[in-house]
C-alpha cells in the first residue's frame, strides 16, 4: 500500500464525465444520487487500497455505479418458480392469490373506493364491515376485526381484553410459533399477566378453573401448529374450556393459527382447527392468519362476539395494526370464494392441496421426458408449511434430475436460482428434486424450459 495507490483513486467528477454516468444523467437520474452512489463506491475502493487492491480507474467505477443502479431497476421481489413442494412457504411469500383477488386488489390500487364510505348516506363507513359480513356467513362470528397478520390479532386481542390482568395459558401451549414469537413475549408486550396451567403433557378443565380469580381477563388456548405432544398426554376439548370460561364469566380466547375454512382431513392429513368449529364450540374469540390455509393476502383476523370485537376496534393499537385497503380488497375476494363453494378451483392453495398423484405424475413425467435423458420421475412428498400440519404429507411424483453433470446438486439449485426465472427446487442427498404441486400447471412448460436451460448451462461449463 503506497500514498501513489491512493492518489490513482479517480475523483468524483471524473466518473461522472465518464460516457456511462453522464448517460444516466442525461435520462433524468438526478447528480446528487449519481454522485452519493460514486462516493460510495470511492470510499470502498479506498478501504480495498488500504488492504493492498489495486486502484480501479474512473471507468471501473463508473461502470460499477452503472451497473448498482440498473439492477435496482429490477422488479421487486422477483418471481420464482416454487417447485419445493412446501405448499405455504414464508421466505417464497407464502399463499399465491386467486386472479380474481388479484383483480380486486389492482381496482382498489388504482384509484378511490368505498373503504370507508356508505354510498346510501354519503356518510363515513367502516373498512371491516364487508370482511365481518362474509366471515359472519362462513363461521357464525358476530364480527370481526382485520389487522397486519395473527400476530397482531393476538396482540391487539389481549391487550383489548386483559392489560393489566391476568390470562390463563394451559403449560404445554404457551410456546413459540417461530420466528422469535413466543406466546409469553407477546402476552408481556400486551400487558396482560401470563398464569399457567397443567404441565406441559397434561391440563385438565379443572385446571384452568381453579385458577380463575378476580383478576382473570380471559382464558387463552392457543393451537399447537407446529409441534406435536405424545404419549402421556391430555388436553381438555375447546367445549370443555368454554365450559369453565362461560360458567365464569371469562371470555375463551383461541389462537387458531391457519384458521383453514375447509376440512384437511379430506385429504388424508391431519384436522386443522377450523374458525367455524372454535366459535360453536364457545370460543369467544378466535385469531387466525390469512395467507396460510385461507389462501389469502397476508393480515390476521380476530372474529368472534360483537362486545370483544367492539373492544379490539376502539383500542389505540387497532389504529397501528389496521390492514390496508389492497389487503382487505384481496381478503374480501378470497372470503368471496368460499361464500360462493368455489374455493377448491380457484383459491391457488386449494388447487394445490387437492392435486392428485395421478395427476402429479402425469405433469412430472411431461416434464421430464421434455427435460430428456438426466431427469427422471420419483415419488415423494409435498407439505402444507407454514407450521401448518408438519408431521402431515401429501403423496407427490417429483422430477428428480442429476446433478453430476452441473458438478453437484449445490451447484444445480444455483444456476436454477439463476436462470431468468429461477427455480427453486430442494435437494436431497445428491438429488435435486421439483415437486409440480407448487407450480401452476399453466408454468409447466417454463419449469421444462428452466431446468432444461440449467442442465445445458452445467454441459457447456
Ligand atoms: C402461524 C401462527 C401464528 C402467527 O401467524 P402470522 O399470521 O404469521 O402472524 C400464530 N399462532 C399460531 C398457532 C400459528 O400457527
Amino acid at each position: 500500500m503506497t500514498n501513489a495507490a491512493f492518489r490513482k483513486l479517480p475523483a468524483v467528477s471524473d466518473v461522472l464525465a465518464q460516457p456511462a454516468v453522464a448517460g444516466l444523467l442525461a435520462d433524468g437520474y438526478p447528480q446528487d444520487i449519481l454522485s452519493a452512489a460514486v462516493r460510495e463506491r470511492i470510499a470502498d475502493a479506498r478501504a480495498a487500497v488500504g488492504r493492498g487492491a489495486a486502484p480501479p480507474t474512473a471507468e471501473d467505477v463508473a461502470r460499477e455505479v452503472t451497473e448498482a443502479m440498473k439492477s435496482g431497476e429490477a422488479g421487486w421481489p422477483a418471481p420464482v418458480l416454487n417447485a419445493t413442494g412446501v405448499i405455504l412457504h414464508t421466505n417464497l411469500g407464502r399463499a399465491p392469490l386467486s386472479a380474481e383477488s388479484l383483480l380486486a386488489t389492482a381496482a382498489a390500487a388504482e384509484g378511490y373506493s368505498t373503504l370507508e364510505l356508505d354510498l346510501d348516506d354519503g356518510k363515513r363507513g367502516s373498512r371491516y364491515a364487508a370482511v365481518a359480513r362474509l366471515l359472519h356467513r362462513l363461521t357464525g362470528a358476530e364480527d370481526a376485526v382485520a389487522v397486519n397478520n395473527n400476530a397482531g390479532a393476538m396482540l391487539l386481542g389481549l391487550a383489548a381484553v386483559a392489560a393489566g390482568r391476568d390470562v390463563i395459558v394451559s403449560r404445554g401451549e404457551a410456546s413459540e410459533i417461530g420466528g422469535g414469537f413466543r406466546i409469553p413475549d407477546v402476552l408481556a408486550q400486551s400487558g396482560a399477566r401470563l398464569v399457567e396451567v397443567g404441565t406441559v403433557n397434561r391440563t385438565y378443565a379443572t385446571d384452568y378453573e381453579r385458577a380463575i380469580t378476580e383478576q382473570t381477563a380471559a382464558l387463552l388456548v392457543v393451537h399447537r401448529s407446529n409441534f406435536r405432544v405424545v404419549g402421556f398426554t391430555h388436553e381438555p376439548s375447546l367445549a370443555d374450556v368454554a365450559a369453565v370460561g362461560a360458567a365464569h364469566g371469562v371470555p375463551v380466547l383461541h389462537d387458531l393459527g391457519s384458521g383453514a375454512l375447509i376440512d384437511t382431513a379430506q385429504f388424508g392429513i391431519g384436522h386443522e382447527p377450523m374458525p367455524q368449529e372454535s366459535l360453536s364450540a364457545g370460543a369467544d374469540l378466535g385469531f387466525f392468519s390469512r395467507d396460510k390455509l385461507l389462501g389469502g393476502p397476508q393480515a390476521g383476523l380476530a372474529a368472534g362476539r360483537t362486545g370483544l370485537v367492539a373492544a379490539l376496534r376502539s383500542h389505540p393499537l387497532a389504529r397501528a395494526l389496521r390492514a390496508d385497503k389492497l389487503t382487505l380488497a384481496a381478503l374480501h375476494r378470497t372470503l368471496l370464494h368460499y361464500v360462493r363453494g368455489e374455493a377448491m378451483e380457484k383459491v391457488p392453495v386449494w388447487r394445490m392441496i387437492a392435486a392428485t398423484e395421478e395427476e402429479l405424475g402425469l405433469r412430472a413425467q411431461a416434464i421430464a421426458r421434455s427435460v430428456g435423458a438426466s431427469a427422471s420421475v420419483v415419488e415423494g412428498a409435498s407439505r402444507l408449511g407454514g407450521g401448518s400440519l408438519p408431521s402431515d404429507e401429501l403423496p407427490t411424483r417429483l422430477v428428480c434430475i442429476d446433478p453430476s453433470p452441473a458438478g453437484g446438486p449445490d451447484e444445480l439449485a444455483r444456476r436454477l436460482r439463476a436462470e431468468s426465472l429461477p427455480v427453486v427446487g430442494r435437494i436431497e442427498g445428491d438429488r435435486v428434486l421439483l415437486d409440480p404441486r407448487t407450480v401452476p400447471t399453466e408454468r409447466d412448460a417454463e419449469l421444462a424450459a428452466a431446468l432444461s436451460a440449467a442442465i445445458a448451462t452445467a454441459a457447456d461449463a
